[in-house]
């Protein structure tokens, strides 16, 4: 019996573990593959430097099909309340079904505040890719009026929720091409 709970205890420390990082192990059953991911991530990467283009914050989002590989939408940061995820969500939830977005992904450079996760949750996007942490964004924008960037995970937000949101990231592999355009954005 001992044994038992010995196993289950480390089954379940394992699971927290993958949990919270974007490995190979946690995609089984995700609707994108590890280089579907990555590749989308920039795609995302790229909205967000053509948001900075546009006079706006450097973040970019996507939403990905079903099928993993077609974008859907593309968003881009249009400011201090309208953060690429949230008007990404809004606009989804507009034009596609419920239960079709339950399939779906949304792909954003940076991990989703809790107004996104909200808005996330409220459109019902089943899964979610974030390449960075909010840790991460908080270093480098500090106090600043523009994004006063918050401390509270987005796991924790969808937790709190009665839907299981699945959620994947960050992915450290890319962190230096997400957090290029925001080093000398912030400086200013
Ligand atoms: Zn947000």
């Amino acid at each position: 019996m001992k044994n038992i709970s010995k196993n289950v205890s480390l089954v379940f420390l394992l699971s927290i573990l993958c949990a919270c990082t974007g490995t190979d192990s946690d995609l089984k059953g995700f609707p994108l593959s590890h280089q579907q991911i990555l590749k989308h991530l920039r795609t995302a990467n790229e909205v967000a430097k053509e948001a900075v283009k546009s006079g706006y914050y450097p973040f970019g989002a996507v939403l990905v099909a079903p099928d993993g590989e077609t974008v859907l939408m593309k968003q881009e940061n249009l400011g201090t309340i309208e953060h690429a995820e949230t008007e990404l969500s809004r606009r989804a939830f507009a034009k596609y079904d419920s239960d079709y977005l339950w399939s779906c992904t949304l792909v954003t450079t940076f991990e989703p505040c809790c107004m996104c996760a909200g808005n996330i949750y409220w459109a019902n996007i089943g899964n979610v890719v974030y390449g960075a942490t909010e840790t991460t964004l908080k270093k480098m924008t500090g106090d600043n009026k523009m994004n006063p960037t918050m401390n509270l995970p987005c796991r924790r937000v969808f937790k709190a929720g009665q839907k299981p949101i699945r959620v994947v990231g960050p992915f450290p592999e890319l962190e230096d091409e997400l957090v290029a355009p925001h080093r000398a954005f912030w400086k200013r």
